[in-house]
């Protein structure tokens, strides 16, 4: 079978056979020197896309606006998209206008940074028209041109230098960073999704904690939607901590962090439980009762919130207690809701949620063992106590 490096070499061939230029370009090419393999890759190419349609068999065309169509060869796929230069970007957002060009050098000098203009043709030589090849043996997050118009093009691109600092360990160029420095109000203005999409990337990448340092140092978390204290924090952490944790962190110091940005329903709700589970953990420690209901994950990732904020890890304990607890769910009692209602007199059916509950707690704490008989005979006690109760209660 094909590697998609191989089969994306048969691309550019095919383009060239037709007249074409076509490269491999951006970061695949980044990386690919860097010694990393990535099957997401991108295509230059002179030939516009209806070019490009009627030379291959399957294409689609994903974003014919900006002259970009995704040819997909055996298993693989491939986003390939014609010369372009941008113009006229309409509130730091989207450029408002592409314009085809027949020119590479063109097409590479919109392009963000040094490193992510080098492209490789199907020989696998490497063209470097701005230095990066350079940069990325020093180890150098550099704008292509004058940093700051770049920035002022396109603010997202303050985001996209953290970014690459996050995923490669790079240090920001000088007149770079002061450009960030500089223009690190000009954030605000981009849309939130696309903040979101970035700083989700950083949190998620090897060298977060450099990308956090190079923000504080050009001093953009100070207009950066109230998440500066939590960023600070992060800049400064020598402790490991899950993206979740990251999140509760950021969450507490800016209770707005949702009505901001628009995570998935589902990851909003797990950062506001963990929170709610550090709590617990603070103030009561750990326990056996506390593993079973929260989970040994939603546990630890409160942890590594709580370790953020200087609180002692609890890390060991939840760790011992969730690899003893005899049972995880309630329904992996041996003696069930249906044995209630089968074997014992039962007054109420509330009572079976008591029971059931109360064995749960005399199993993990040890006290009987997750057994049919044991159970029953515990379940027989625990019921004659609740009558007891009401019958005292009434009289
Ligand atoms: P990754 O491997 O993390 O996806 P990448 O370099 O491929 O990194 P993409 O966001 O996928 O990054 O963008 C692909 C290429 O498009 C970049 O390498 C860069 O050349 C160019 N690019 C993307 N976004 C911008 C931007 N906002 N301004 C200028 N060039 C950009
Ligand atoms: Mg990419």
């Amino acid at each position: 079978m094909k590697t998609p490096f191989e089969l994306g070499k048969s691309i550019l061939q095919r383009l060239r056979a037709e007249g074409h230029e076509a490269f491999f370009v951006g970061g695949f090419v980044r990386d690919r020197l860097l010694g990393f393999s990535t099957d997401d890759i991108d295509i230059a190419t002179s030939a516009l896309s209806e070019d490009v349609e009627a030379i291959f068999e399957r294409v689609v065309p994903t974003g014919i606006r900006y002259g970009t169509v995704t040819v997909l060869m055996e298993h693989a796929s491939f986003e390939v998209t014609t010369y372009r230069t941008e113009s006229g970007y309409y509130d730091r957002r989207r450029p408002d206008q592409v314009t085809f060009t027949r020119s590479l050098e063109e097409d590479l000098k919109r392009r963000d940074f040094t490193i992510n203009q080098l492209v490789m043709d199907d020989k696998e030589n490497v063209l470097d028209h701005f230095g990066g090849l350079d940069d990325l043996k020093t180890k150098t997050i550099r704008t292509i041109g004058d940093p700051k118009e770049r920035f002022e093009e396109d603010a997202l691109r303050l985001l996209r230098a953290f970014r690459f600092v996050a995923k490669l360990g790079f240090t920001i160029e000088n007149n770079t960073s002061e450009a960030i420095k500089s223009h690190r109000n000009t954030i605000n203005d981009v849309a939130v999704e696309r903040i979101l999409d970035e700083f989700d990337k950083i949190l998620h990448a090897p060298y977060r904690k450099h990308a956090f340092e190079a923000i504080c140092e050009t001093q953009f978390h100070e207009t950066f939607f109230g998440l500066s204290k939590g960023i600070e924090i992060l800049a400064k952490s020598t402790t490991k901590y899950s993206p979740l944790a990251a999140y509760t962190l950021l969450f507490y110091y800016q209770p707005k962090l949702f009505d901001t940005f628009k995570f998935s329903k589902r990851t909003e709700k797990t950062v506001k439980t963990i929170y709610a589970v550090s709590k617990r953990l603070k103030d009561d420690g750990v326990s056996e009762r506390l593993v079973f209901d929260e989970g040994k994950e939603q546990l630890l990732h409160a942890d590594d919130f709580l370790k953020l904020i200087d609180f002692p890890s609890h890390e060991k304990a939840i760790r011992a207690i969730a690899a003893s607890l005899p049972i995880h769910t309630i329904n992996a009692l041996a003696f069930n809701g249906d044995d209630c209602l089968n074997t014992l007199p039962i007054k109420r059916n509330a009572d079976i949620g008591i029971i059931l509950n109360q064995l749960v707690e005399d199993v993990i704490t040890g006290k009987v063992s997750n057994q049919y008989e044991t159970l029953k005979a515990r379940a027989y006690e625990i019921n004659d106590s609740l009558q007891g109760v009401r019958k005292g209660e009434k009289s």
